[in-house]
Protein backbone atom coordinates (compact mmCIF):
# COMPACT_ATOMS: atom_id res chain seq x y z
CA UNK A 1 0.00 0.00 0.00
CA UNK A 2 1.49 3.17 -0.82
CA UNK A 3 2.41 5.81 1.76
CA UNK A 4 -0.17 8.53 0.83
CA UNK A 5 1.13 11.09 3.26
CA UNK A 6 4.30 11.25 2.13
CA UNK A 7 3.70 10.69 -1.93
CA UNK A 8 1.57 13.50 -1.85
CA UNK A 9 3.84 15.39 -0.05
CA UNK A 10 1.62 17.04 1.93
CA UNK A 11 2.33 20.31 3.79
CA UNK A 12 0.79 21.08 7.27
CA UNK A 13 -2.76 23.37 7.23
CA UNK A 14 -2.10 26.99 8.13
CA UNK A 15 -3.36 26.06 11.43
CA UNK A 16 -0.29 23.88 11.61
CA UNK A 17 -2.55 19.97 11.52
CA UNK A 18 -1.97 17.61 8.69
CA UNK A 19 -4.64 16.73 6.46
CA UNK A 20 -7.06 14.03 7.18
CA UNK A 21 -6.28 10.79 6.10
CA UNK A 22 -9.34 10.45 3.02
CA UNK A 23 -7.79 14.21 2.14
CA UNK A 24 -4.68 13.14 1.58
CA UNK A 25 -5.82 9.88 -0.91
CA UNK A 26 -8.17 12.38 -3.06
CA UNK A 27 -4.90 14.71 -3.45
CA UNK A 28 -2.66 11.67 -4.18
CA UNK A 29 -5.19 10.22 -6.54
CA UNK A 30 -5.38 13.83 -8.59
CA UNK A 31 -1.68 13.98 -8.63
CA UNK A 32 -1.16 11.03 -10.43
CA UNK A 33 -4.26 11.47 -12.67
CA UNK A 34 -3.73 13.05 -16.44
CA UNK A 35 -6.76 15.26 -17.62
CA UNK A 36 -7.05 12.30 -20.47
CA UNK A 37 -7.49 9.64 -17.71
CA UNK A 38 -9.90 12.28 -15.80
CA UNK A 39 -12.27 12.28 -18.70
CA UNK A 40 -12.12 8.56 -19.51
CA UNK A 41 -13.34 7.46 -15.90
CA UNK A 42 -16.08 10.82 -16.51
CA UNK A 43 -17.22 8.86 -19.85
CA UNK A 44 -17.46 6.24 -18.05
CA UNK A 45 -19.65 6.63 -14.92
CA UNK A 46 -21.88 8.59 -17.23
CA UNK A 47 -22.08 5.15 -19.35
CA UNK A 48 -22.84 3.58 -16.36
CA UNK A 49 -25.72 5.80 -15.69
CA UNK A 50 -27.26 5.67 -18.72
CA UNK A 51 -27.22 1.41 -18.42
CA UNK A 52 -28.72 1.92 -15.50
CA UNK A 53 -31.28 4.35 -16.29
CA UNK A 54 -31.89 2.13 -19.47
CA UNK A 55 -33.78 -0.74 -17.63
CA UNK A 56 -37.59 0.18 -17.63
CA UNK A 57 -39.69 -1.90 -14.92
CA UNK A 58 -43.69 -2.29 -15.77
CA UNK A 59 -45.90 -3.73 -13.52
CA UNK A 60 -48.45 -6.47 -14.56
CA UNK A 61 -50.21 -7.27 -11.78
CA UNK A 62 -53.53 -5.59 -10.46
CA UNK A 63 -53.84 -4.80 -6.91
CA UNK A 64 -55.79 -6.68 -4.11
CA UNK A 65 -58.72 -4.73 -2.97
CA UNK A 66 -62.32 -4.85 -2.30
CA UNK A 67 -63.02 -4.27 -5.98
CA UNK A 68 -60.98 -6.95 -7.50
CA UNK A 69 -62.20 -9.52 -9.80
CA UNK A 70 -63.23 -13.00 -8.98
CA UNK A 71 -64.64 -16.10 -10.33
CA UNK A 72 -68.37 -15.61 -9.99
CA UNK A 73 -68.50 -18.12 -7.73
CA UNK A 74 -65.74 -17.14 -5.38
CA UNK A 75 -65.39 -14.76 -2.28
CA UNK A 76 -63.75 -11.82 -3.02
CA UNK A 77 -60.75 -10.41 -1.28
CA UNK A 78 -61.46 -9.20 1.84
CA UNK A 79 -58.75 -6.86 4.52
CA UNK A 80 -59.00 -7.06 7.83
CA UNK A 81 -57.23 -4.29 10.08
CA UNK A 82 -55.82 -5.70 13.18
CA UNK A 83 -54.10 -3.16 14.18
CA UNK A 84 -53.95 0.96 13.21
CA UNK A 85 -52.23 3.74 14.71
CA UNK A 86 -50.38 4.88 17.88
CA UNK A 87 -49.30 2.41 20.27
CA UNK A 88 -48.78 2.75 24.25
CA UNK A 89 -45.03 1.97 23.27
CA UNK A 90 -45.25 5.40 21.29
CA UNK A 91 -44.52 4.32 18.21
CA UNK A 92 -47.11 3.55 15.17
CA UNK A 93 -48.25 0.13 13.86
CA UNK A 94 -49.97 -1.59 11.54
CA UNK A 95 -50.83 -5.28 10.63
CA UNK A 96 -53.90 -6.70 8.36
CA UNK A 97 -55.24 -10.43 7.75
CA UNK A 98 -56.65 -11.28 4.53
CA UNK A 99 -58.63 -13.96 2.99
CA UNK A 100 -58.36 -14.49 -0.48
CA UNK A 101 -59.74 -17.31 -3.26
CA UNK A 102 -56.31 -19.03 -5.12
CA UNK A 103 -58.33 -17.75 -8.34
CA UNK A 104 -58.65 -14.14 -8.50
CA UNK A 105 -57.49 -10.81 -9.15
CA UNK A 106 -53.49 -11.20 -10.97
CA UNK A 107 -53.00 -14.95 -10.07
CA UNK A 108 -50.88 -17.98 -11.14
CA UNK A 109 -52.63 -21.16 -12.22
CA UNK A 110 -50.62 -24.07 -11.43
CA UNK A 111 -50.94 -27.65 -13.54
CA UNK A 112 -52.32 -29.27 -10.77
CA UNK A 113 -55.66 -26.75 -11.26
CA UNK A 114 -56.69 -28.82 -14.26
CA UNK A 115 -54.20 -31.93 -14.12
CA UNK A 116 -54.37 -34.65 -11.13
CA UNK A 117 -50.59 -34.98 -10.31
CA UNK A 118 -49.06 -32.40 -12.28
CA UNK A 119 -47.22 -29.34 -10.60
CA UNK A 120 -48.66 -27.66 -7.42
CA UNK A 121 -47.63 -23.79 -6.85
CA UNK A 122 -44.60 -24.47 -4.85
CA UNK A 123 -43.11 -27.16 -7.46
CA UNK A 124 -43.18 -24.81 -10.34
CA UNK A 125 -39.56 -24.34 -11.65
CA UNK A 126 -38.26 -20.81 -11.29
CA UNK A 127 -37.54 -21.31 -14.86
CA UNK A 128 -40.41 -21.40 -16.05
CA UNK A 129 -41.96 -18.41 -14.07
CA UNK A 130 -38.63 -15.71 -14.84
CA UNK A 131 -37.40 -15.33 -18.22
CA UNK A 132 -37.92 -13.61 -21.68
CA UNK A 133 -41.27 -12.81 -22.83
CA UNK A 134 -43.16 -12.36 -26.33
CA UNK A 135 -45.86 -10.44 -26.36
CA UNK A 136 -49.08 -11.14 -28.95
CA UNK A 137 -51.41 -8.05 -29.49
CA UNK A 138 -54.65 -9.68 -30.61
CA UNK A 139 -56.77 -6.76 -28.97
CA UNK A 140 -58.18 -5.43 -32.28
CA UNK A 141 -59.94 -9.13 -32.69
CA UNK A 142 -60.66 -9.36 -29.16
CA UNK A 143 -61.93 -5.92 -28.66
CA UNK A 144 -64.71 -6.38 -31.61
CA UNK A 145 -65.81 -9.84 -30.05
CA UNK A 146 -66.04 -10.75 -26.52
CA UNK A 147 -66.29 -14.39 -27.32
CA UNK A 148 -62.73 -14.39 -29.13
CA UNK A 149 -60.70 -17.60 -29.00
CA UNK A 150 -57.07 -16.69 -29.99
CA UNK A 151 -55.97 -18.30 -33.21
CA UNK A 152 -53.16 -20.15 -34.30
CA UNK A 153 -53.14 -18.08 -37.72
CA UNK A 154 -52.47 -15.06 -34.83
CA UNK A 155 -49.20 -16.53 -33.54
CA UNK A 156 -48.10 -17.45 -37.22
CA UNK A 157 -49.08 -14.02 -38.04
CA UNK A 158 -46.86 -12.68 -35.37
CA UNK A 159 -44.32 -14.44 -36.04
CA UNK A 160 -43.86 -13.74 -39.69
CA UNK A 161 -42.79 -10.04 -38.23
CA UNK A 162 -40.91 -10.86 -35.22
CA UNK A 163 -39.59 -14.36 -35.69
CA UNK A 164 -40.29 -17.80 -34.51
CA UNK A 165 -41.64 -18.09 -30.88
CA UNK A 166 -38.09 -18.72 -28.70
CA UNK A 167 -37.90 -22.09 -26.83
CA UNK A 168 -38.66 -21.61 -22.74
CA UNK A 169 -40.22 -18.48 -23.97
CA UNK A 170 -43.13 -17.01 -21.47
CA UNK A 171 -46.25 -16.00 -23.99
CA UNK A 172 -48.38 -13.56 -22.91
CA UNK A 173 -50.89 -12.39 -25.01
CA UNK A 174 -52.69 -8.39 -25.35
CA UNK A 175 -56.52 -8.90 -25.62
CA UNK A 176 -57.00 -5.33 -24.63
CA UNK A 177 -59.75 -6.10 -21.89
CA UNK A 178 -57.41 -5.14 -18.61
CA UNK A 179 -58.53 -1.79 -19.74
CA UNK A 180 -61.79 -2.41 -18.36
CA UNK A 181 -60.76 -3.45 -15.10
CA UNK A 182 -62.37 -3.36 -12.65
CA UNK A 183 -65.60 -3.00 -14.41
CA UNK A 184 -67.01 -6.68 -14.07
CA UNK A 185 -69.76 -6.41 -16.75
CA UNK A 186 -67.55 -5.06 -19.59
CA UNK A 187 -64.32 -7.09 -18.47
CA UNK A 188 -66.55 -10.01 -18.12
CA UNK A 189 -69.78 -9.84 -19.23
CA UNK A 190 -71.69 -10.20 -16.59
CA UNK A 191 -71.38 -8.37 -12.99
CA UNK A 192 -73.68 -11.09 -11.11
CA UNK A 193 -72.47 -13.56 -8.91
CA UNK A 194 -72.72 -17.31 -7.73
CA UNK A 195 -73.00 -20.43 -10.32
CA UNK A 196 -75.64 -18.91 -12.72
CA UNK A 197 -73.55 -16.07 -13.77
CA UNK A 198 -71.17 -18.50 -14.81
CA UNK A 199 -73.81 -19.24 -18.05
CA UNK A 200 -73.16 -15.32 -18.80
CA UNK A 201 -69.41 -14.89 -18.98
CA UNK A 202 -68.37 -13.27 -21.61
CA UNK A 203 -64.43 -12.49 -22.91
CA UNK A 204 -61.23 -13.79 -25.07
CA UNK A 205 -59.18 -16.61 -24.55
CA UNK A 206 -56.83 -19.07 -26.06
CA UNK A 207 -58.15 -21.46 -28.01
CA UNK A 208 -57.99 -24.93 -27.71
CA UNK A 209 -56.17 -25.98 -30.98
CA UNK A 210 -53.84 -23.00 -30.49
CA UNK A 211 -53.19 -24.61 -26.96
CA UNK A 212 -52.42 -27.73 -28.51
CA UNK A 213 -50.04 -26.48 -31.70
CA UNK A 214 -48.22 -24.40 -29.09
CA UNK A 215 -47.53 -27.93 -27.21
CA UNK A 216 -46.57 -29.52 -30.24
CA UNK A 217 -45.27 -27.14 -32.48
CA UNK A 218 -42.92 -24.81 -29.83
CA UNK A 219 -41.55 -24.84 -26.48
CA UNK A 220 -43.12 -22.25 -24.07
CA UNK A 221 -42.12 -22.14 -20.35
CA UNK A 222 -45.63 -20.34 -19.38
CA UNK A 223 -48.71 -18.83 -20.98
CA UNK A 224 -50.57 -15.19 -19.83
CA UNK A 225 -53.32 -12.82 -20.40
CA UNK A 226 -55.00 -10.16 -19.71
CA UNK A 227 -58.55 -11.80 -19.07
CA UNK A 228 -59.76 -13.76 -16.08
CA UNK A 229 -59.17 -16.96 -17.15
CA UNK A 230 -57.11 -18.86 -20.24
CA UNK A 231 -60.51 -20.65 -21.83
CA UNK A 232 -62.48 -17.96 -23.62
CA UNK A 233 -65.45 -16.93 -21.40
CA UNK A 234 -68.02 -19.21 -22.62
CA UNK A 235 -66.15 -22.79 -22.63
CA UNK A 236 -67.97 -25.42 -20.96
CA UNK A 237 -64.76 -27.90 -20.91
CA UNK A 238 -62.05 -26.15 -20.25
CA UNK A 239 -59.90 -27.54 -22.79
CA UNK A 240 -57.30 -25.18 -23.21
CA UNK A 241 -56.38 -25.45 -19.25
CA UNK A 242 -56.39 -28.82 -19.24
CA UNK A 243 -54.20 -28.89 -22.50
CA UNK A 244 -51.54 -26.96 -21.11
CA UNK A 245 -51.48 -28.29 -17.65
CA UNK A 246 -51.06 -31.42 -18.64
CA UNK A 247 -48.21 -30.44 -20.18
CA UNK A 248 -46.87 -28.47 -16.56
CA UNK A 249 -47.47 -25.26 -17.86
CA UNK A 250 -47.95 -22.37 -15.73
CA UNK A 251 -50.79 -19.90 -16.72
CA UNK A 252 -50.80 -16.30 -15.32
CA UNK A 253 -54.52 -14.84 -15.46
CA UNK A 254 -55.67 -11.48 -15.38
CA UNK A 255 -52.18 -9.94 -15.75
CA UNK A 256 -52.39 -6.20 -17.10
CA UNK A 257 -50.07 -3.35 -19.37
CA UNK A 258 -49.10 -6.09 -21.42
CA UNK A 259 -49.57 -2.78 -24.11
CA UNK A 260 -46.82 -1.35 -22.38
CA UNK A 261 -44.93 -4.49 -23.47
CA UNK A 262 -42.70 -4.98 -26.64
CA UNK A 263 -43.31 -7.84 -28.71
CA UNK A 264 -39.72 -9.69 -28.11
CA UNK A 265 -37.56 -8.28 -25.88
CA UNK A 266 -39.16 -7.71 -21.98
CA UNK A 267 -37.65 -9.97 -19.46
CA UNK A 268 -40.40 -11.34 -16.98
CA UNK A 269 -40.32 -12.22 -13.45
CA UNK A 270 -43.94 -13.64 -12.41
CA UNK A 271 -43.69 -15.30 -8.19
CA UNK A 272 -47.00 -16.18 -6.82
CA UNK A 273 -47.56 -16.77 -3.32
CA UNK A 274 -46.19 -19.84 -2.50
CA UNK A 275 -48.65 -21.84 -1.48
CA UNK A 276 -48.07 -25.35 -0.51
CA UNK A 277 -49.77 -27.74 -2.38
CA UNK A 278 -51.76 -24.71 -4.09
CA UNK A 279 -53.81 -25.41 -7.13
CA UNK A 280 -52.92 -21.07 -7.73
CA UNK A 281 -52.16 -18.46 -6.30
CA UNK A 282 -51.92 -14.30 -5.95
CA UNK A 283 -49.78 -13.18 -8.46
CA UNK A 284 -47.16 -10.41 -8.32
CA UNK A 285 -45.95 -10.22 -12.57
CA UNK A 286 -43.36 -7.70 -13.15
CA UNK A 287 -41.51 -6.74 -16.82
CA UNK A 288 -38.37 -5.39 -17.39
CA UNK A 289 -37.75 -3.52 -20.73
CA UNK A 290 -34.26 -3.47 -21.69
CA UNK A 291 -33.07 -0.16 -23.78
CA UNK A 292 -31.63 -1.55 -26.65
CA UNK A 293 -35.57 -2.97 -27.57
CA UNK A 294 -37.00 -2.57 -30.88
ZN1 LIG B 1 -57.04 -19.45 -12.45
Amino acid sequence: MPNFHKSANLRANKDGSHPTFTASIRLWIRRRLTHLQHIAIILCLMALHIEANAQQWIDLSHSFDNVTIYWPTAEGFELDIVAQGQTKGGYYYSANKFMSSEHGGTHLDAPIHFAEGKHSVEQIPLSRLIGAASVIDVSTKALRNPDYQITIRDIKDWEAIHGKLADDIILLFNTGYARYWPDRKKYMGTDKRGKEAVALLHFPGIHPETAQWLITHRKIAAIGLDTPSLDYGQTKRFLTHRLLAKEQIPGFENVTNLDKLPPTGSQVIALPMKIKGGSGGPLRIVARIDADMP
